[in-house]
């Protein structure tokens, strides 16, 4: 008789509260991964976010080893993989930790009845987050859909609760099941390499994370954003770190979370406006606009910087994030779903709930939104947070030569999507 821990976007063995409660079990445990293709056959063969996962299991793997276990990879539907899992070993217990996106959650619904049918007992945890589902609710019990309430609420909850415990797995396993599965390579599982890779996340550079992280020429943001989405961190030692250290680093951790409760609450905003006010609005939705965004070729050196970075690296300041956002829904009046798939694609750090949350921010259609008159102009933008040029400069090497005529002229632009919006809205 065994357990299994199912790793999906927890992946690290140490202060995983999942696996934690499995080394507990009664049963040897045999941690598992799978690679689902109902996820993988949309990507590209060298999608990075692939490699980076197989990167990290082949590290997990490599500790596993050091006792004497090893990981389980599978690679298929995962109903399909768990019904194999059941026919070959007598499995008594699952462990996992919650995911809060409407597929996975449709998914591990599937899954547990699956195994409840087979007598075999699930568990699932709150690992993800510090505060999940309808932990943080207005005193009506209806969920937050404005920032700061949410915030001084999630503040007030976490100094009733804290400390905020970690969870140490290294004295348990023992418990592991003794194994030698072997692991497949990345071509094995149908992927190649990628050129664009996660960087390391770095907490050194942000002592004065309030005064800088506006400066995309600065390097000091954390880059933790892929480390949270596949789980290679635990977001509770994050946590604990920004409340010693800084309280406008704490606020962007609560941010990721605020926009997670409104995914699980609001699953529609994957693909509708939050705010069904803004669903006449006359989108243009013109291709060769499309484009021109997609390819950092817009003639606005801000704007073509950030789409630039993204396209080669993965990434994006968040400032231009906002700024490249906020451009395709205003200036070019593209509906931001557009955008979204686009950041989907290339980002490495993407998590559907803060994707699509900034994006409807940008766009003004989402909770707690900017309004839809406020629209950004690059070129300000530009003087205030890269007056020297060295962001712009770093991606656009052609700059200095002289640059290209904007695309569209931000007066005109600007004064057309405040009157589309106008007309659009729904009174
Ligand atoms: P830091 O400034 O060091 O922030 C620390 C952490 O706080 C981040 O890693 C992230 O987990 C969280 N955080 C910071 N800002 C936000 C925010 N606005 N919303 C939610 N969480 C935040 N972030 C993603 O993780 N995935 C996305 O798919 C994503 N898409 C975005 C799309 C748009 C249009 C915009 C404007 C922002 C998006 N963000 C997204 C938020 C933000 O840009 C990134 O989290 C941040 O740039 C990552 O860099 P960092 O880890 O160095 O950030």
């Amino acid at each position: 008789a065994v357990s299994f821990f199912w790793f999906r976007r927890d992946l690290r063995l140490e202060d995983n509260i999942g696996f934690y409660h499995a080394l507990k079990s009664k049963f040897p445990v045999i941690p598992l991964f799978i690679f689902d293709e109902a996820i993988l056959d949309s990507l590209p063969e060298d999608d990075a976010r692939v490699g980076f996962i197989h990167e990290t299991l082949s590290k997990i793997n490599a500790e596993l080893k050091l006792t004497g276990s090893s990981l389980l990879v599978k690679k298929g539907k995962t109903q399909q993989v768990w019904q194999q899992l059941i026919e070959e070993f007598d499995i008594k217990e699952v462990f996992f930790n919650k995911d809060y996106e409407p597929y996975a959650r449709e998914r591990d619904e599937s899954i547990c009845q699956l195994l409840e049918a087979h007598q075999c007992i699930t568990f699932s945890f709150k690992d993800q987050v510090i505060f999940e589902e309808n932990e943080i609710t207005k005193a009506d019990g209806l969920p937050y859909t404005v920032y700061t309430p949410y915030k001084n609420k999630w503040l007030e909850k976490f100094h009733q609760e804290k400390p905020i415990r970690e969870y140490s797995t290294s004295g348990l396993v023992s418990n592991l099941y003794t194994s030698n599965f072997s692991f497949p390579s990345l071509e094995q599982i149908g992927f190649v390499e990628s050129p664009v890779k996660v960087k390391p996340y770095t907490l050194d550079t942000l002592d004065n994370y309030q005064e800088t992280r506006d400066f995309p020429a600065v390097d000091a943001t954390s880059y933790l954003s892929p480390h949270l989405r596949f789980g290679t961190v635990s977001v509770r030692k994050m946590v604990n770190f920004a409340v010693k250290t800084n309280a406008v680093f704490l606020s962007e951790l609560i941010w990721r979370e605020f926009f997670m409760q409104i995914l699980y609450h609001f699953p529609k905003v994957v693909t509708q406006n939050f705010k069904s006010a803004y669903d006449g609005i006359q989108w243009r939705n013109n291709e060769e606009d499309f484009q021109r965004w997609c390819t950092g070729t817009t003639g606005y050196p801000m704007v073509d910087a950030g789409m630039r970075q993204l396209n080669e690296t993965g990434y994006m300041h968040n400032r231009v994030r906002m700024v490249v956002a906020s451009f395709l829904c205003k200036h070019l009046m593209i509906q931001w779903q557009w955008g979204e798939a686009y950041f989907a694609q290339k980002l490495l750090d993407y998590d559907l709930s803060a994707n699509v949350g900034n994006w409807q921010w940008a766009a003004g259609t989402g909770c707690d939104a900017a309004p839809y008159f406020r629209v950004f102009n690059p070129d300000i933008q530009l003087k205030k947070f890269d007056e020297k040029g060295i962001y712009i400069r770093k991606w656009i090497p052609e700059f200095d030569l002289g640059y290209g005529k904007p695309m569209v002229e931000h007066a005109f632009a600007r004064d057309r999507a405040i009157a589309t919006y106008k007309a659009g809205i729904i009174k």
